[in-house]
Protein backbone atom coordinates (compact mmCIF):
# COMPACT_ATOMS: atom_id res chain seq x y z
CA UNK A 1 0.00 0.00 0.00
CA UNK A 2 1.18 3.47 -0.80
CA UNK A 3 1.54 5.87 1.94
CA UNK A 4 -1.08 8.01 0.59
CA UNK A 5 -3.49 5.18 0.41
CA UNK A 6 -2.90 4.50 4.53
CA UNK A 7 -3.49 7.93 5.11
CA UNK A 8 -6.96 7.96 3.14
CA UNK A 9 -7.88 4.26 4.89
CA UNK A 10 -6.62 6.00 8.33
CA UNK A 11 -9.11 8.77 7.48
CA UNK A 12 -12.09 6.98 6.42
CA UNK A 13 -11.79 4.67 9.41
CA UNK A 14 -11.94 7.98 11.53
CA UNK A 15 -14.88 9.11 9.40
CA UNK A 16 -17.32 5.82 10.43
CA UNK A 17 -16.24 5.92 14.32
CA UNK A 18 -17.52 9.42 13.71
CA UNK A 19 -20.51 8.36 11.65
CA UNK A 20 -21.01 5.27 14.32
CA UNK A 21 -20.80 7.50 17.64
CA UNK A 22 -22.67 10.65 16.23
CA UNK A 23 -25.05 9.49 14.38
CA UNK A 24 -26.61 6.01 14.94
CA UNK A 25 -25.26 5.33 18.98
CA UNK A 26 -25.93 8.65 19.95
CA UNK A 27 -29.63 8.06 18.35
CA UNK A 28 -30.11 5.47 20.47
CA UNK A 29 -28.64 2.25 18.99
CA UNK A 30 -27.62 -0.09 21.58
CA UNK A 31 -27.29 -3.56 19.66
CA UNK A 32 -23.22 -4.14 19.85
CA UNK A 33 -23.10 -6.11 16.79
CA UNK A 34 -24.80 -3.73 14.41
CA UNK A 35 -22.60 -1.06 15.74
CA UNK A 36 -19.11 -3.15 15.30
CA UNK A 37 -20.40 -4.09 12.00
CA UNK A 38 -21.20 -0.49 10.87
CA UNK A 39 -17.81 0.62 11.89
CA UNK A 40 -16.01 -2.19 10.16
CA UNK A 41 -17.84 -2.15 6.71
CA UNK A 42 -16.15 0.78 4.36
CA UNK A 43 -19.10 2.49 2.76
CA UNK A 44 -17.47 4.79 1.30
CA UNK A 45 -16.72 1.51 -1.75
CA UNK A 46 -20.41 1.70 -1.81
CA UNK A 47 -21.02 5.06 -3.31
CA UNK A 48 -20.58 6.44 -6.72
CA UNK A 49 -16.67 7.26 -7.41
CA UNK A 50 -15.92 11.02 -6.27
CA UNK A 51 -18.75 11.11 -3.47
CA UNK A 52 -16.15 8.80 -1.04
CA UNK A 53 -16.25 11.58 1.57
CA UNK A 54 -19.71 12.26 1.39
CA UNK A 55 -20.22 8.54 2.37
CA UNK A 56 -20.21 9.13 5.98
CA UNK A 57 -22.42 11.76 5.88
CA UNK A 58 -25.89 11.94 7.95
CA UNK A 59 -28.05 11.50 4.53
CA UNK A 60 -28.83 9.07 1.57
CA UNK A 61 -26.67 9.43 -1.32
CA UNK A 62 -27.75 9.04 -5.09
CA UNK A 63 -26.52 5.80 -6.52
CA UNK A 64 -27.92 5.72 -10.27
CA UNK A 65 -31.10 5.22 -11.91
CA UNK A 66 -32.77 7.20 -9.64
CA UNK A 67 -32.09 5.51 -6.51
CA UNK A 68 -30.57 5.78 -3.31
CA UNK A 69 -28.49 4.42 -0.91
CA UNK A 70 -29.94 4.70 2.65
CA UNK A 71 -28.99 7.10 5.56
CA UNK A 72 -26.34 5.16 7.89
CA UNK A 73 -29.01 5.82 10.97
CA UNK A 74 -31.91 3.82 8.76
CA UNK A 75 -29.33 0.92 7.78
CA UNK A 76 -28.29 0.34 11.15
CA UNK A 77 -31.90 0.96 12.89
CA UNK A 78 -33.43 -1.54 10.21
CA UNK A 79 -30.40 -3.96 10.65
CA UNK A 80 -31.36 -3.94 14.76
CA UNK A 81 -35.07 -4.63 14.16
CA UNK A 82 -34.13 -7.12 11.83
CA UNK A 83 -32.72 -8.96 14.63
CA UNK A 84 -30.31 -10.97 12.47
CA UNK A 85 -28.82 -14.40 14.35
CA UNK A 86 -25.82 -16.48 12.62
CA UNK A 87 -27.34 -19.31 11.43
CA UNK A 88 -30.03 -16.89 9.44
CA UNK A 89 -31.32 -16.96 5.66
CA UNK A 90 -32.10 -13.37 5.11
CA UNK A 91 -33.95 -11.98 1.95
CA UNK A 92 -32.79 -8.71 1.21
CA UNK A 93 -34.80 -6.74 -1.23
CA UNK A 94 -33.98 -3.85 -3.41
CA UNK A 95 -29.88 -4.49 -3.30
CA UNK A 96 -29.32 -1.00 -4.89
CA UNK A 97 -25.56 -0.51 -3.68
CA UNK A 98 -25.51 -4.01 -1.75
CA UNK A 99 -24.28 -2.15 1.66
CA UNK A 100 -27.10 -3.18 3.41
CA UNK A 101 -26.89 -6.81 2.41
CA UNK A 102 -23.23 -6.37 3.13
CA UNK A 103 -23.85 -4.83 6.43
CA UNK A 104 -26.89 -7.78 7.38
CA UNK A 105 -23.94 -10.13 5.69
CA UNK A 106 -21.79 -9.73 8.86
CA UNK A 107 -24.46 -10.96 11.26
CA UNK A 108 -26.20 -13.62 9.17
CA UNK A 109 -25.73 -17.02 7.46
CA UNK A 110 -26.79 -16.37 3.63
CA UNK A 111 -28.30 -13.12 2.45
CA UNK A 112 -30.53 -13.47 -0.74
CA UNK A 113 -30.55 -10.00 -2.08
CA UNK A 114 -33.00 -8.96 -4.76
CA UNK A 115 -32.68 -6.08 -7.38
CA UNK A 116 -35.36 -5.09 -10.08
CA UNK A 117 -32.79 -3.00 -12.13
CA UNK A 118 -30.28 -5.01 -14.05
CA UNK A 119 -27.78 -2.22 -14.26
CA UNK A 120 -27.77 -1.85 -10.01
CA UNK A 121 -27.74 -5.49 -9.48
CA UNK A 122 -24.60 -6.29 -11.72
CA UNK A 123 -22.77 -3.93 -10.20
CA UNK A 124 -23.65 -4.72 -6.97
CA UNK A 125 -22.70 -8.60 -7.31
CA UNK A 126 -19.77 -7.08 -9.12
CA UNK A 127 -18.93 -4.95 -5.68
CA UNK A 128 -19.70 -7.33 -3.66
CA UNK A 129 -17.75 -10.35 -5.33
CA UNK A 130 -14.13 -8.33 -5.29
CA UNK A 131 -15.41 -6.97 -1.31
CA UNK A 132 -15.12 -10.47 -0.34
CA UNK A 133 -19.04 -11.03 0.80
CA UNK A 134 -19.04 -14.69 -0.11
CA UNK A 135 -22.39 -15.56 1.42
CA UNK A 136 -24.68 -12.91 -0.36
CA UNK A 137 -26.29 -14.01 -3.77
CA UNK A 138 -27.77 -10.94 -6.18
CA UNK A 139 -30.48 -11.86 -8.09
CA UNK A 140 -32.16 -9.63 -10.76
CA UNK A 141 -36.09 -9.78 -10.47
CA UNK A 142 -39.31 -8.29 -8.78
CA UNK A 143 -38.55 -8.83 -5.16
CA UNK A 144 -42.42 -7.93 -4.17
CA UNK A 145 -42.78 -11.74 -5.09
CA UNK A 146 -40.25 -12.43 -2.79
CA UNK A 147 -38.13 -15.59 -3.77
CA UNK A 148 -39.28 -18.99 -3.77
CA UNK A 149 -36.25 -20.79 -4.81
CA UNK A 150 -34.84 -20.23 -1.04
CA UNK A 151 -37.85 -19.74 0.85
CA UNK A 152 -38.83 -19.91 4.25
CA UNK A 153 -36.37 -16.93 5.36
CA UNK A 154 -35.67 -16.11 9.00
CA UNK A 155 -35.55 -12.56 8.28
CA UNK A 156 -37.06 -9.91 4.98
CA UNK A 157 -36.04 -6.64 4.73
CA UNK A 158 -37.27 -4.46 2.13
CA UNK A 159 -35.37 -1.19 1.43
CA UNK A 160 -38.33 0.56 -0.49
CA UNK A 161 -41.94 1.74 0.32
CA UNK A 162 -45.28 0.67 -0.66
CA UNK A 163 -48.91 1.22 1.25
CA UNK A 164 -48.97 -2.47 2.42
CA UNK A 165 -46.75 -5.58 2.74
CA UNK A 166 -46.49 -7.87 -0.29
CA UNK A 167 -48.66 -11.07 0.92
CA UNK A 168 -46.11 -13.31 -0.73
CA UNK A 169 -43.13 -11.67 1.93
CA UNK A 170 -45.34 -12.10 4.46
CA UNK A 171 -45.69 -16.43 3.20
CA UNK A 172 -42.30 -16.75 2.83
CA UNK A 173 -41.19 -15.67 6.49
CA UNK A 174 -40.81 -18.74 8.52
CA UNK A 175 -41.97 -18.66 11.91
CA UNK A 176 -40.60 -17.10 14.60
CA UNK A 177 -38.55 -14.91 11.30
CA UNK A 178 -38.88 -10.79 11.30
CA UNK A 179 -39.85 -8.46 8.64
CA UNK A 180 -38.80 -4.80 8.28
CA UNK A 181 -40.06 -2.31 5.93
CA UNK A 182 -41.29 0.93 4.83
CA UNK A 183 -44.98 1.30 4.86
CA UNK A 184 -47.58 4.04 4.03
CA UNK A 185 -47.38 7.34 1.52
CA UNK A 186 -45.31 7.81 -1.45
CA UNK A 187 -44.11 10.79 0.61
CA UNK A 188 -43.54 9.75 3.71
CA UNK A 189 -43.80 5.99 5.59
CA UNK A 190 -43.06 4.20 8.85
CA UNK A 191 -40.99 1.54 9.38
CA UNK A 192 -43.07 -1.87 10.31
CA UNK A 193 -41.76 -4.37 11.64
CA UNK A 194 -43.69 -7.87 11.33
CA UNK A 195 -43.15 -10.93 13.97
CA UNK A 196 -44.28 -14.29 12.37
CA UNK A 197 -45.00 -16.20 15.63
CA UNK A 198 -44.75 -20.13 16.07
CA UNK A 199 -48.32 -20.62 15.36
CA UNK A 200 -48.08 -18.59 12.17
CA UNK A 201 -49.62 -15.10 13.97
CA UNK A 202 -48.60 -11.89 12.83
CA UNK A 203 -47.16 -8.84 15.32
CA UNK A 204 -46.68 -5.66 14.00
CA UNK A 205 -44.81 -3.11 15.39
CA UNK A 206 -44.77 0.63 14.02
CA UNK A 207 -40.87 2.92 14.48
CA UNK A 208 -39.62 5.78 12.97
CA UNK A 209 -40.95 8.10 10.46
CA UNK A 210 -38.60 7.80 7.27
CA UNK A 211 -38.64 8.49 3.65
CA UNK A 212 -38.14 5.44 1.25
CA UNK A 213 -37.93 5.49 -2.44
CA UNK A 214 -40.89 3.25 -3.73
CA UNK A 215 -41.28 -0.12 -4.43
CA UNK A 216 -41.91 -1.20 -7.73
CA UNK A 217 -43.26 -4.30 -8.82
CA UNK A 218 -46.71 -6.71 -9.47
CA UNK A 219 -47.36 -6.23 -5.27
CA UNK A 220 -47.25 -2.68 -5.35
CA UNK A 221 -46.58 0.35 -7.42
CA UNK A 222 -46.91 0.26 -11.23
CA UNK A 223 -43.62 0.97 -13.20
CA UNK A 224 -44.21 4.51 -14.28
N1 LIG B 1 -30.49 -1.36 0.38
C1 LIG B 1 -30.03 -0.44 -0.64
C2 LIG B 1 -31.01 0.70 -0.85
C3 LIG B 1 -31.29 0.91 -2.30
S1 LIG B 1 -32.68 1.94 -2.68
C4 LIG B 1 -28.63 0.04 -0.34
O1 LIG B 1 -28.08 -0.30 0.72
O2 LIG B 1 -28.02 0.71 -1.18
C5 LIG B 1 -33.94 0.72 -2.97
C6 LIG B 1 -33.73 -0.20 -4.13
O3 LIG B 1 -34.92 -0.98 -4.27
C7 LIG B 1 -33.50 0.46 -5.49
O4 LIG B 1 -32.29 0.02 -6.03
C8 LIG B 1 -34.69 -0.03 -6.33
O5 LIG B 1 -34.37 -0.27 -7.69
C9 LIG B 1 -35.05 -1.32 -5.61
N2 LIG B 1 -36.40 -1.83 -5.86
C10 LIG B 1 -37.58 -1.15 -5.96
N3 LIG B 1 -38.60 -2.01 -6.18
C11 LIG B 1 -38.07 -3.26 -6.22
C12 LIG B 1 -38.60 -4.57 -6.41
N4 LIG B 1 -39.90 -4.78 -6.64
N5 LIG B 1 -37.75 -5.62 -6.37
C13 LIG B 1 -36.43 -5.45 -6.17
N6 LIG B 1 -35.86 -4.24 -5.99
C14 LIG B 1 -36.67 -3.15 -6.00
Amino acid sequence: MEDWDIDHQRSFRHMREAMVADQIAARGIANRDVLRVMREIPRHRFVPPGQSTAAYEDRPLPIGNGQTISQPYIVALMTELLEPTPDDLILDIGTGSGYLAAVVSRLANRIISVERIPHLADCARHRLQCEGYGNIEVVTADGTIGYAPHAPYDGIIISAAYQSIPPLLLEQLRPGGRLVMPVGADDEQRLHKVQKLADGTLQTTCHSPVRFVPLIGRYAWADA
